[in-house]
């Protein structure tokens, strides 16, 4: 059997996994880990091989390190890059630009391309790059495959795609809108393909990836045509920890009136806002348990966050027009029934009815939680983004 080593570096983390391409959604994957707190004096290595977790404590100085360490450890365990039958290794990599819209063999003229790309992507394409470089260096005798979080949306209609903003300036600068999650996005859709008779041109069908961060997509006859998340991954659905779609003039009042630098606001839009700014906590299971405590905050938090998620819904059922297939994605929409049942509620005259038995009992697998009538299904499809990785990559390496 071979397999693909798909390495997700990002600043102060490296997640890791070595996946068998043919392998199904929710199988578990051979061997998992993660390098955290990279530069920190108590950082991380756990590895997950065989049912078995191994956790050290470290200080990882740099990326060079962390993978040094964790490459040594697989040796240890004896399930080490070079002792299994690694085909190649995948790097995720969250911003393709315009420029890359495949998955690319990466070599020294590719990286530099990628090292172009830093502006429109500053907090992870950099941490992107360190990954595929040390790897590079690391496991020399195989080959690299960039795997982009962009390229599934790198065909969106222009309509979708431009912002209302002076023509010299977006083009100068590539301002427009990207979408992220892509490689989630696109393996949803093809779960999703799977469970109906007509051809993929044939289905429209809606995406909420809800996780940490959260985004939709609405998809036409196989192809999307539109995207929550925009130039960054910061647009669109509120999230765990990130604000989404706000009102651009708060960032000026944030300037001007609050004093922020803006690097601050930068933080504080990404870090510290979202579930996390409005109850404290970016995990939904913690923010129902505080509703159940009479907790507002946790309720207004909520009610926020699913009256913006309702407005994305009805933009793309409006822009489809007819709807077969909404799917609930990644950690909140695969495990939380209550959020579905509210992010779904009274759309029965739209044709969306939720089974609510169905809904509160989601078994493993895709799983239909709409009605035998509903005219538009509703399933919870489980993403598995490490392994649609590999699946790329080994197609792309043969
Ligand atoms: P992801 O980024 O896809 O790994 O999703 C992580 C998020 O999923 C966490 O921050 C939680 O908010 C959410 N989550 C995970 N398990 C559950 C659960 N059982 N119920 C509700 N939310 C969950």
């Amino acid at each position: 059997m071979s397999y693909v080593l798909v390495i997700n570096s990002g600043s102060s983390s490296i997640k890791f996994q070595i996946v068998d391409p043919s392998a199904g959604a929710t199988d578990t994957p051979l061997v998992s880990g993660l390098v955290e707190k990279i530069g920190e004096f108590r950082g991380g290595l756990t590895i997950k091989h065989n049912g078995e977790k191994h956790e050290h404590v470290l200080t990882i100085p740099n990326h060079t390190a962390g993978f040094k360490r964790a490459f040594a450890e697989l040796d240890r365990l004896g399930c080490g890059p070079t002792q299994l039958d690694i085909n190649a290794v995948g790097h995720r990599i969250v911003h393709g630009g315009t420029i890359f819209s495949e998955p690319v063999l990466l070599d020294e003229t590719v990286v530099s391309t990628l090292r172009e790309l830093i502006p429109l992507a500053p907090l992870h394409n950099p941490a992107n790059i360190d990954g595929i470089e040390v790897a590079r260096r690391l496991l020399p005798n195989l080959p690299h495959v960039g795997v982009f979080d962009t390229a599934y949306f790198s065909d969106l209609p222009d309509s979708a795609a431009v912002y209302a903003i002076e023509k010299s300036l977006r083009e100068e600068y590539h301002i427009r809108r990207y979408g992220f999650h892509g490689t989630s996005h696109e393996f949803i859709a093809g779960e999703l393909h799977k469970q109906f008779d007509q051809p993929a041109e044939e289905i429209n069908h809606i995406t909420l990836h809800l996780g940490n961060g959260a985004s939709a997509s609405a998809v036409r006859g196989g192809k999307p045509i539109d995207t929550s998340m925009g130039m960054t991954p910061l647009e669109g659905l509120v999230m765990g920890t990130r604000c989404g779609s706000i009102d651009p003039g708060i960032i000026f009042h944030l300037y001007r009136e609050v004093g922020l630098s803006i690097d601050g606001i930068d933080k504080l839009l990404n870090k510290r806002s979202g579930m996390k700014g409005l109850a404290g906590s970016n995990d939904f299971r913690d923010i129902h348990q505080m509703i159940k405590d009479g907790s507002q905050d946790a309720q207004l938090a909520l009610d926020v966050y699913v009256t913006q998620l309702r407005r994305i819904l009805g933009s793309y059922m409006i822009q489809l027009g007819r709807v077969d297939a909404i799917a609930f994605t990644a950690g909140v929409g695969e495990n939380d029934p209550v959020l579905r049942r509210l992010a779904l509620a009274d759309l029965e005259n739209f044709g969306v009815k939720l089974d609510d038995s169905r809904n509160e009992s989601v078994g493993e697998g895709v799983q239909l939680i709409s009605t035998d009538d509903s005219p538009t299904r509703v399933y919870v499809v489980p993403t598995n983004e490490e392994l649609a990785i590999a699946q790329k990559v080994d197609r792309l390496v043969g």
